[in-house]
């Protein structure tokens, strides 16, 4: 699609699910590709396929952020993609939920976008290009769901962040956009159940679950040289998920 030939790209979250559709998509447009996960094993075989390398990252943990963009510009001396994609969404819902759901979702999702847009602009601000891709939702920023109300919470948080984030970098050649997936099927949505799996197939208007290289290709774009002149938007990929205005609006 678009030529991402001698660019470094680095994708959090890149061993399973969308973080991997995004992966393969970079690395099919010519990009070098580290995938960065805590889940060495998953991250490793994921690697190995798609003919990208992988560092182990807790995007909760500050130093280990920190450590992983430090070891990018290292190894391959520049770091001109980052896909902030890490995320998880436990469900939970109030009445039950505790400081310790609330914090963990908000470490990893929110805290863990920061500390990686940070780690991240440092180095690309020495070169003055960079392309910065976090991956939200609609959950949050445009739906609701019960049991998500953490996790709606920071998806729309991450979408504040960026808008703020990337005028702060709008002179150093770097943007920052937002992918906002609709239901993708990957391992964390499969955990979800079969029952929720199918309430939402037939809330899309297609009927089918998104791919997570349906997410790929939008990152692609925005992590493009060709999106230079797009910042701080976002990029909805959901099937029609979020049009009908009542459930006889799909056919
Ligand atoms: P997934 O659970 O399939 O994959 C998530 C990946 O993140 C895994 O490889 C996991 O090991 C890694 N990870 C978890 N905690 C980590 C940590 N602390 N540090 C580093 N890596 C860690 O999830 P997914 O469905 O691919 O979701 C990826 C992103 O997309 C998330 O931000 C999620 O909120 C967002 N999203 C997903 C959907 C969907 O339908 N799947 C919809 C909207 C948004």
């Amino acid at each position: 699609m678009f030529d991402l030939t001698g660019q470094v790209a680095l994708v959090t979250g890149g061993a399973k699910g969308i973080g991997k559709g995004i992966a393969r998509v970079l690395a099919n447009a010519g990009a070098t590709v580290i995938i960065a996960d805590i889940d060495e094993a998953a991250g490793k075989t994921s690697a190995k396929e798609l003919g990208a390398h992988y560092f182990y990252l807790d995007v909760s943990n500050q130093e280990s952020c920190k450590q992983v963009v430090a070891a990018v510009k290292r190894d391959f001396g520049q770091l001109d993609i980052l896909c902030s994609n890490t995320g998880i969404f436990p469900q939970c819902n109030l009445a039950t939920m505790t400081e310790q759901h609330w914090d963990e979702m908000h470490n990893i999702n929110l805290k863990g976008t920061f500390f990686m847009v940070q780690a991240a602009l440092e180095v690309m601000r020495t070169r003055g290009y960079g392309r910065i891709v976090i991956t939200s939702s609609i959950t949050g920023p445009v739906t609701g769901f019960p049991g998500w109300s953490h996790y709606a919470a920071s998806k729309a948080g991450q979408l504040g962040f960026m808008r703020s984030a990337a005028l702060e970098c709008a002179r150093d050649g770097i943007t920052i956009n937002a992918v906002m997936p609709g239901n993708i099927l990957t391992e964390g949505l499969q955990a979800q159940g079969e029952d929720y799996l199918a309430q939402m197939r037939a809330a899309i208007p297609t009927h089918t679950l998104g791919t997570p290289d349906d997410i790929g290709h939008a990152a692609c774009f925005l992590a493009s040289r060709e999106a230079r002149y797009i910042t701080g938007q976002t990029l909805i990929v959901d099937g029609g998920q979020i049009l009908p205005e009542s459930p006889e609006a799909i056919q």
